[in-house]
């Protein structure tokens, strides 16, 4: 029986397997892949104190300094299921079955992909998903942001001003951003929007990205966009699949809905980084989520009776 177990090792995991071992209570971290989306980070400019880093790099960071802790560590581990009670049950997808006095959910969400061709082979060198992260790598390049919705429309207005021009794809017929944010980009002389558009394909020279190519829904005629960069905004998925059903309240978009303690609709079950309704999403927000819901954890822990 565990006192704090964490399920998710990304940041928000990895921080909050720190607080809760640096309290003395008996800690574990259960996870698929330690480090979780930075993994598939290439270069991170905006993890504060640390000018630049590469996503494997900063998760062996994350890994070693939970490893320096005495916290229990069960890596290529899948939840499938949690079961709310006095203790709290997980059970993993080989059957076994993990039970503690507080849990915490961290585990993350994951970028919905265009899948056409190119789009994996060019991710990292031309394909992004984070304006946040990687805007400023395209300084005063041309880029194309997929996608028309809120978050779409945002990153166009964004991007905007930093770039040299946007051309925005949106497969629908018309926008689905807010008006106040279509508006607004509209109004700028360096963003272009094409409606019924569908993309193809991302083309490259075989080491960075060159271009798109979308179909126009309406007349069939196939086009060609010359880019440097293809930021693809159709939908950020959190994982919580596996969640269903199990009493722990979740958005309309599948997040978890937390308080201001990373607390949950669940007695002892708290929550924190991608995978919560947090509005926005970044290591160091995570980070900071995953501390912060640990000590939540413990409050609670201190005021519930000990088994
Ligand atoms: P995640 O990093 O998603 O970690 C989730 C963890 O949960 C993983 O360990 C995963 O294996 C595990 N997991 C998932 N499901 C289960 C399950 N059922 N059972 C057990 N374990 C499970 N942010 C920045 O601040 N700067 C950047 O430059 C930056 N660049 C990015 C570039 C890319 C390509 C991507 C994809 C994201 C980038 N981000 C960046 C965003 C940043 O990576 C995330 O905000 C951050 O990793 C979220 O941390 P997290 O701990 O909440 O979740």
């Amino acid at each position: 029986i565990f006192d704090f177990l964490v399920v998710g090792a990304g940041p928000a995991g990895a921080a909050a397997a720190i607080y809760g071992a640096r309290k003395g209570i008996r800690t574990g971290i259960v996870a698929d892949r330690f480090g979780g989306q930075v993994l598939d980070t290439v270069g991170i400019e905006n993890f504060i104190s640390v000018k630049a880093t590469e996503g494997p790099k900063l998760a062996a960071s994350l890994e070693e300094h939970v490893r320096d802790y005495e916290v229990d560590i069960m890596n290529d581990q899948r939840a499938a299921k949690l079961t709310a009670g006095e203790l709290i049950e997980i059970e993993l997808e080989n059957g076994a079955k993990l039970t503690s006095r507080a849990v915490m959910l961290a585990t993350g969400a994951r970028w919905r992909e265009m899948n056409v061709p190119g789009e994996k082979e060019y991710r990292g060198r031309g394909v992004a998903y984070c304006p946040h992260c990687d805007g400023p790598l395209f300084k005063g390049k041309r880029v194309a942001v997929i996608g028309g919705g809120n978050s779409g429309i945002e990153a166009a207005i964004d991007l905007a001003g930093i770039v040299e021009h946007v051309t925005v794809l949106e497969f629908g017929n018309s926008l689905r951003a807010d008006d106040v944010l279509q508006r607004k980009a509209r109004s700028m002389k360096n963003v272009t929007i094409i409606t019924e558009a569908q993309t193809t394909e991302v083309t490259g020279d075989g080491a960075r990205v060159t271009g798109l190519n979308y179909t126009h829904r309406g007349t069939g005629e196939q086009h060609h966009v010359a880019l440097s960069g293809i930021f693809v905004q159709i939908g950020l998925v959190p994982n919580t699949e596996w969640l269903k059903g199990s009493g722990v309240e979740l958005s309309r978009f599948g997040e978890i809905m937390v308080g201001t303690r990373g607390e949950t609709s669940l007695p002892g079950v708290f929550a924190a980084g991608d995978v919560t309704n947090v509005p926005y999403k970044q290591i160091i927000i995570a980070m900071g989520s995953g501390a912060n819901a640990a000590l939540g954890a413990f409050d609670h822990l201190i005021r519930s009776s000990a088994p």
